[in-house]
């Protein structure tokens, strides 16, 4: 496809897409005076243009009312983790009482591990992707060892199919069933950080139900990218941060999905705080933690409120906008991507995609895998507004979140990507 014909094919689905509007309801960075191409919504999402003026009304009502805001600000704080509920159910596909708006991903990781990850002598292994995100190998590894297990033996990160980096169904199948009843938990991401790949999550639930472990999801990748149905599928938790395909503000306030199956579990060992106790006796000072119902049960602390204002109104816009018709958008947007950079790659092969094909086992990222030059053509890129990241040794992820990037931004990274590799010694 030639730079003029890319162009032409943008300006057409441009011109029909329903979802245009909403890049206006976002701030784009400016390089030169000029707004970004910007393909990093899958590690930071850009700042909706009402998120000052919700979080400004925080502050006002702080202002005005110091403490009484607790109950008397216009949404009042003490319940304010609530008004994300629903909007958080929707995307995740869960019952509202499953979910809930609290800490930060890794910490939720924790939390839920320590209910639900409770390893015997006999069953006692964690299953994960392999080349997981740091965070989470860490986090799994820690737990095993607070448990005092011998990551080694209890950590079986599942490798990607010879000779490419996805990970099948197949593979993650075969894992599961090899360690069998010693498999305490199967904890896998909805998109891999890494290659982009969607896995085919009701089918390792179902894997790992039987051989009887549990099964947790980090969804950090997957959330505002991909549909979900966590409670249909029979997921028992996940977890996930907000500020990626979220939009919700570097360090947001993360969320979890507790399976309703716990929702009434007093027995389940848990870390517990104030803010997850009944609310009826939460400010009664007495002895004795009383766990409220569902995920909310899990939470620590007060609510930070000024993350959860930029929370709600990152929310309002996938309220809007709806999963389906993102849907629709990321698959023809990523599609046109990835025709652009095979064709490139046909032209100077220095580099392929690794993301799978097949639309259904992927979201909105290709990662671009190079042989050389690879950290040379990132710079250049940047340099010319293009916005992408860099993950070592040798990835360029590229990342069209449907809700603020338009077809003529695919097609102004082709043209740069283009000329880069054509300059390249
Ligand atoms: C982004 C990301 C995280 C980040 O964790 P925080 O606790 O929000 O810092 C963790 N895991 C995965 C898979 C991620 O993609």
């Amino acid at each position: 496809m030639t730079k003029t014909e890319a162009h032409s094919y943008a300006a057409q689905m441009d011109a029909k897409d329903t979802l245009g509007v909403f890049r206006n309801r976002f701030h784009i960075p400016l390089h030169h005076g000029e707004p970004v191409a910007y393909f990093c919504g899958n590690s930071l999402g850009l700042v909706p243009r009402a998120t000052a003026d919700v979080v400004q009304d925080e502050l006002e009502d702080w202002k005005n009312l110091g403490v009484e805001g607790h109950f008397h600000a216009r949404k009042p704080w003490f319940s304010y983790h609530r008004l994300l509920t629903d909007s958080l159910a929707r995307l995740t596909g869960a019952k509202p009482h499953e979910v809930v708006a609290m800490n930060s991903l890794t910490a939720n990781l924790h939390l839920l591990m320590t209910s639900l990850y409770r390893p015997t002598a006999d069953r006692y292994r964690i299953v994960i992707a392999g080349n997981e995100f740091p965070s989470d190998r860490y986090a799994v590894e820690s737990q095993v060892r607070l448990h005092g297990h011998d990551p080694e033996q209890a950590m079986i990160e599942v490798a990607p199919d010879p000779g490419t980096y996805e990970i099948s169904t197949q593979r993650l199948e075969e894992a599961i069933a090899q360690h069998g009843e010693s498999v305490a938990l199967v904890l896998i991401s909805g998109v891999h950080f890494f290659t982009g790949q969607f896995f085919d999550i009701p089918a390792v639930v179902r894997a790992a139900k039987s051989v009887g472990a549990v099964i947790g999801v980090d969804l950090a990748h997957a959330i505002g990218n991909v549909e979900l149905h966590l409670h249909d599928w029979d997921v028992d938790f996940a977890v996930w941060c907000s500020y990626k395909y979220l939009n919700s503000g570097p360090g947001g306030v993360g969320g979890a999905f507790v399976h309703e199956r716990y929702a009434a579990r007093p027995d389940l060992p848990r870390l517990a705080g104030w803010w997850g106790n009944e609310e009826s006796t939460r400010f009664m000072l007495q002895h004795g933690f009383e766990p409220t119902y569902g995920a909310d049960g899990w939470q620590l602390s007060n609510a930070p409120v000024l993350s959860m204002a930029a929370h709600r109104a990152a929310l309002d816009i996938f309220d809007e906008a709806g999963m389906a018709a993102i849907s629709v958008k990321r698959t023809a947007l990523t599609g046109f991507l990835e025709t652009l950079v095979n064709a490139a790659f046909a032209q100077y092969p220095i580099g392929a995609c690794i993301t799978p094909r097949d639309p259904a086992q992927r979201g909105a990222q290709l990662s671009l895998r190079f042989e050389h030059h690879g950290r040379e053509v990132y710079e250049k890129l940047l340099q010319h507004g293009v916005i992408v990241d860099w993950r070592t040794p040798n990835v360029i992820r590229v990342a069209p979140a449907p809700l603020y990037v338009s077809f003529a931004d695919v097609a102004r990274f082709y043209d740069v990507f283009l000329t880069i590799l054509s300059e390249l010694p």
